[in-house]
């Protein structure tokens, strides 16, 4: 994660790509941002939801996460630098599935030195803190005991309860109103002060962007990652900017 210092470097992110055997077209447009776009970068961030649900690294028998890992461990061999930050529906990804994949486990929130600009990278759903239902819900379930207990069940119970939460996720997005579902204004300012005015990266709300926040006579970027489940994209930033781009 350190600061790179040449000047024709890119480092590229993204998110919320929801990866199923179910979609074989996105994953066709993710392989193919993996071997013709993504090569040759200094550095990938997938910040979070990269499969549509994740039950564990013991249940790697789907094609799409033995694909995934083979491709990302390529691209990481290549000399591409990958890391991985949990989203709300893959927090379970633990070290064996990063090691198969090459890619490096970051904290969410992590704060990066990006050709010199700070920037802090999040998944995005704390963001979200309109939604009690749910914020009460990722306190319960992060529990390191929750998770233990999630890991212990068999596999097809755990597949179960991944369906059973993939539909309840659905379902409850249908009924909330459309803005709880967006970030609060006040906890980005928040965020953004207790990390010193950084430059923001995050995903989760699939309302790809490029935001500016005044903090305290500071001005910020924010900038918010597409999601896959139609198309695609990603944020590529270089020493001077970053782009959003569509794929
Ligand atoms: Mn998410």
């Amino acid at each position: 994660m350190s600061e790179n210092p040449t000047e024709s470097g890119r480092t590229y992110f993204i998110g919320d790509l929801h990866l199923t055997d179910e979609r074989p077209e996105i994953n066709g447009r993710f392989f193919h941002f993996i071997e013709y776009i993504a090569q040759g970068a200094d550095a990938l961030y997938i910040l979070g939801d990269l499969f549509e649900y994740w039950i564990g690294d013991d249940d790697l028998g789907t094609a799409i996460a033995s694909v995934t890992s083979s491709k990302l461990s390529a691209l990481q061999k290549s000399g591409t630098a990958i890391y991985f930050m949990h989203g709300n529906r893959d927090f379970l990804i633990a070290d064996k599935y990063a090691r198969l994949s090459g890619m490096t486990l970051i904290q969410d929130p992590a704060l990066i030195s990006l050709y010199g600009q700070p920037t802090l990278l999040m998944h995005g759903d704390t963001l979200c803190t309109d939604d009690h239902a749910y914020q009460s819900y990722r306190k319960r379930i992060r529990r390191p005991w929750a998770q233990s207990m999630l890991l212990a069940l068999p596999v097809a119970v755990r597949k179960r309860l991944g369906e059973m939460a993939r539909s309840g996720s659905e379902s409850a997005k249908r009924d909330k109103p459309e803005e709880i579902m967006d970030v609060n204004a006040e906890e980005v300012a928040c965020v953004l002060r207790t990390y010193g005015y950084p430059r923001l990266i995050h995903g989760h709300t699939h309302r790809p962007a490029r935001h500016e926040h005044e903090i305290d006579g500071r001005v910020c970027e924010r900038w918010v990652l597409p999601d896959w489940y139609q198309s695609g994209g990603y944020i590529v930033c270089d020493h001077r900017e970053c782009r959003l781009e569509g794929i």
